[in-house]
């Protein structure tokens, strides 16, 4: 098990604090209803000596706010207000040998039953592995995504995440670390915390939303790649067993990036996945900077003096 990190600083109230003082008082409905919508952003270090990116920004917070929108939470900050306070919580905790990922959050923090409701944006960010991430293993549970009109999947809220959570719990026990889940038509939605992508005959293949799955910012990249690859790309609905018979699978999110999967419950997948290997390296030669491309856009964050940098220690003349 990954120890969970407690970084130094989080973004609470406007302003950063120390990560212990960011708490929630248990009378708000952020706590009680488990009412939040919150954002996974990326920032890479850049290959090409131009610092630190973060992947997609704006696309982050307009999904934010129609999440949003969608539970009655008015936004409390415009996207320059959003960009600054990312980038406040990034460098104080930036180090040069490491990726970060930041939970960019919306909890309501007063207000009862939608009436009144207001929310604070609160921040936390960690430090991630720069290496790609190695094949998994996944099992398909018997745990289900919610409808549209049950639990939205399309709204990114933790409550969505219990289903999730049961799904993880069930598939620890058989090797899994990640979980695909059926929507009601008993076809794929999604895994528990990315989007699934499947190629079969030289197509990348994935289910549309209205199959249950979140509207994913890293399949939005992943269709532009492909095309600029020459690669076929599809949504439509995947069966199951179609699962058994894929020539490639892999996991796509943000903090997933692209997850090969070499084993689904029993069955093992070919060794080769020349597709996903193209796919994966425009995908890493972009977040790094080194080959640019338009779906793939980098905020910039500040990396001069970094707090954290060794400084060279000036001795006084004697
Ligand atoms: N589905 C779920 C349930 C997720 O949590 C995520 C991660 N945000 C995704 C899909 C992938 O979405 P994105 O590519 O925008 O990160």
């Amino acid at each position: 098990m990954t120890p969970l990190q407690t970084p130094e600083f989080a973004f609470m109230g406007g302003r950063l604090i120390p990560w212990k003082d960011a708490v929630l008082h248990v009378s708000t409905e952020a706590i009680n209803r488990g009412l939040n919508v919150y954002e996974g952003l990326k920032g890479y270090w850049r290959h090409d000596g131009a610092g630190f990116g973060v992947v997609a920004m704006r696309r982050h917070y307009d999904r934010l706010r129609r999440s949003a929108a969608l539970l009655h939470i008015p936004c409390p900050v415009d996207f320059d207000t959003f960009r600054d306070s990312c980038r406040q919580l990034f460098r104080a905790l930036l180090r040069r040998d490491r990726d970060m990922w930041l939970r960019a959050t919306l909890y309501v923090v007063e207000g009862h039953w939608g009436e009144g409701t207001v929310a604070d944006l609160v921040l936390t960010a960690y430090h991630q592995d720069p290496t790609p991430p190695k094949p998994i293993r996944v099992g398909v549970s018997t745990w289900r995504r919610s409808s549209d009109v049950s639990l939205p999947p399309r709204i990114k809220t933790s409550a969505n995440y219990n289903v999730a959570r049961l799904a993880r719990i069930e598939g620890r026990p058989r090797g899994c670390s990640e979980m695909i889940l059926l929507n009601q038509w008993d076809r794929v939605a999604e895994a528990t915390g990315a989007c699934l992508i499947m190629v079969r005959d030289g197509t990348v293949v994935t289910p549309p939303p209205s199959e249950g799955r979140l509207e994913s910012i890293t399949v939005q990249i992943v269709a532009a790649l492909c095309q600029s690859l020459a690669i076929p790309y599809q949504e439509r609905p995947i069966e199951r067993t179609e699962l058994l018979i894929a020539d490639e699978l892999a996991l796509a999110g943000t903090l997933s990036e692209l997850t090969p999967i070499e084993q689904l419950d029993h069955y093992r997948l070919p060794p080769q996945t020349p597709i996903l290997n193209a796919l994966s390296s425009r995908f890493w030669g972009a977040v790094r900077g080194v080959n640019p491309h338009p779906a793939i856009d980098l905020e910039p964050v500040d990396t001069h003096d970094l707090p954290g940098d060794v400084r060279p220690v000036i001795f006084p003349a004697p």
